[in-house]
């Protein structure tokens, strides 16, 4: 019997499902049984030329309304994906592993909130007069064309609206490839998008591994690519996409400090360092996974931490009591499982977990490593998975100094209430998302993304619209035109 996960057919083109058999399959795999739930089909080349095309020529009719009737759109598609959260976040469950109790509040819910705001900020995209004397200048705000999404595998839903909603939005078309990981929510994100009026052809999604992902790229009708994925990967195709002078946004890694200092309220620091480590069992970009903690409240940290993170619901993905669910892929699991062995080599002190769950599916234990200091491998490699690193400090501007040593600057954290401090610190840190008293909040009025190697640009907020429209300025003279012969 097919599973319920199956998707009608591998991609969804032109306003509807198409399907290729001829490209190489891509088994979906449930984390939590490691059964085969799905198959999907890598795009051909005929299949990834249909995409291009048809976006291409959609998007000519969809930059000419106006934002209002735009976002009319978007937001009648948010609207869609709430009533159907249920069982989107089910699907988001079987694509991920993830447990339904996060799916539930976390990813089509994060779609429709990326909908509702771009679809509301649409109608309100205007240019500016600048007065020249008797002439002026105006300008007016246009979408860049045609987009390419490119997902990672641990937020399917959620990344295929952070790119769609600002896109669309600005007026442009996207052809959207989801990670070859986690095939099937975007599926459902272009379905939903359709049914909530979006013309035939402007949001499509395409699978396949990075070679379909860089065929888009260096297709000369590609005006803009958004990647969120690693640090190597976005390297690649920020340099494929350079070779086309093409617009980018890069959402890539990160080994983001977590830092409290001894005044903090412990309850809420432990309650952050969780929540920066264990979400989506640690499969977080911007997780905090160096958790610097001032020496005179370490101990009673750790020993919370041990005590709250024992509570961990470990099992069946789809029970709404599971509050910690797998890893991606057994691949996954299996890297995360060597780090944790790198980490017991070079003598970091296993405070908890440490192993594989002695149950099915792809678990690795939550898992803290105490005493780590800044050369380990635990300290310096993004894991991308629930294994925290807790590394003791004794002054401000020595932490300062240990946590911008690293080159990712996606996220860091403050836990103190000297608030004085708290914006002290925070001010001097290299990250692009930042949090005070709390960890990974990422709602979509507030900018998100990387400094240094964790990336260019920013999703979210007004800040995305700058990054899927440009800008035209256009100067008018009332007088004559002066030349000198
Ligand atoms: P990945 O880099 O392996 O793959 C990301 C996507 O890029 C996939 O869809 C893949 O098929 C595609 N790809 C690979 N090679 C390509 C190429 N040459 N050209 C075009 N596309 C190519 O990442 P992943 O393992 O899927 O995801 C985990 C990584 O993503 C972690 O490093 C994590 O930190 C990062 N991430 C970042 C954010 C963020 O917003 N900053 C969010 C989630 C995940």
């Amino acid at each position: 019997m097919t599973h319920p996960a199956q998707p009608k057919a591998s991609h969804f083109i032109n306003g509807a499902y198409v399907e290729d058999t001829a490209g190489t399959p891509i088994p979906v795999i449930y984390a939590a049984t490691g059964e085969q739930i799905a198959t999907v089909y890598a795009a051909t080349p005929t299949i990834v030329e249909q995409a291009l095309s048809t976006a291409k020529e959609a998007q000519k009719a969809w930059g000419k309304m106006t934002g209002t009737e735009r976002g009319r759109i978007l937001r009648r598609a948010a609207d869609i994906m709430r009533a159907r959260n249920h069982e989107l976040s089910v699907l988001e469950t079987y694509d991920t592993g993830k447990p339904l109790q996060e799916t539930l509040v976390a990813d089509a819910t994060s779609g429709a909130d990326a909908l509702e705001y771009f679809g509301g900020l649409a109608g309100s995209l205007t240019g500016e007069h600048i007065p020249m004397g008797e002439d002026w200048v105006y300008t007016v705000r246009e979408a860049l064309g045609l987009c390419v999404g490119i997902g990672a595998w641990n937020y399917p839903t959620q990344i295929a609206c952070w790119k769609g909603a600002p896109a669309l939005a600005c007026g442009n078309s996207m052809v959207f490839k989801p990670s070859e990981t986690t095939p099937l929510c975007a599926l459902k994100v272009a379905e939903i998008l359709h049914e909530a009026g979006l013309p035939a052809g402007l949001y499509n999604v395409i699978q396949g591994m990075g070679e379909v992902g860089a065929a888009l790229v260096t297709d000369p009708r590609v005006d803009k690519v958004s990647l969120t994925g690693s640090v190597p990967t976005g390297k690649k195709v920020y340099a494929a996409a350079a070779a086309g002078m093409k617009h980018v946004t890069m959402e890539l890694g990160g080994k983001s400090p977590l830092i409290i200092f001894d005044d903090a309220n412990v309850e809420n620091a432990v309650g952050g360092a969780i929540n920066g480590n264990f979400y989506s069992s640690g499969q977080v970009c911007s997780n905090g996974t160096r958790v610097f903690v001032q020496k005179g409240i370490k101990e009673k940290f750790l020993a919370r931490l041990a005590e709250r993170t024992g509570a961990a619901v470990l099992g069946d993905p789809q029970d709404e009591a599971t509050n910690f669910g797998p890893m991606v892929t057994e691949n996954q699991m299996n890297i995360v499982l060597g780090y944790i062995e790198k980490g017991k080599e070079e003598g970091a002190r296993l405070i908890c977990g440490g192993k594989r769950a002695d149950m099915p599916g792809f678990f690795v234990e939550p898992t803290v490593f105490a005493d780590v200091t800044d050369d380990m491998t635990i300290a310096r490699e993004e894991i991308f998975g629930p294994v925290m690193s807790v590394l003791d400090f004794d002054t401000e501007e020595e932490v300062i100094a240990r946590a911008n040593d690293t080159e990712f600057g996606l996220s860091a954290g403050v836990f103190t209430n000297d608030f004085s401090r708290a914006h002290r610190v925070i001010g001097q840190l290299e990250a692009g998302s930042c949090f005070i008293n709390s960890y990974n909040d990422a709602p979509v009025e507030a900018p998100f993304g990387g400094v240094k190697a964790s990336g260019v640009g920013r999703e979210n907020s007004k800040e995305a619209i700058k990054h899927f429209s440009q800008v035209k300025s256009v100067y008018v003279r009332m007088g004559d035109v002066e030349a000198a012969f």
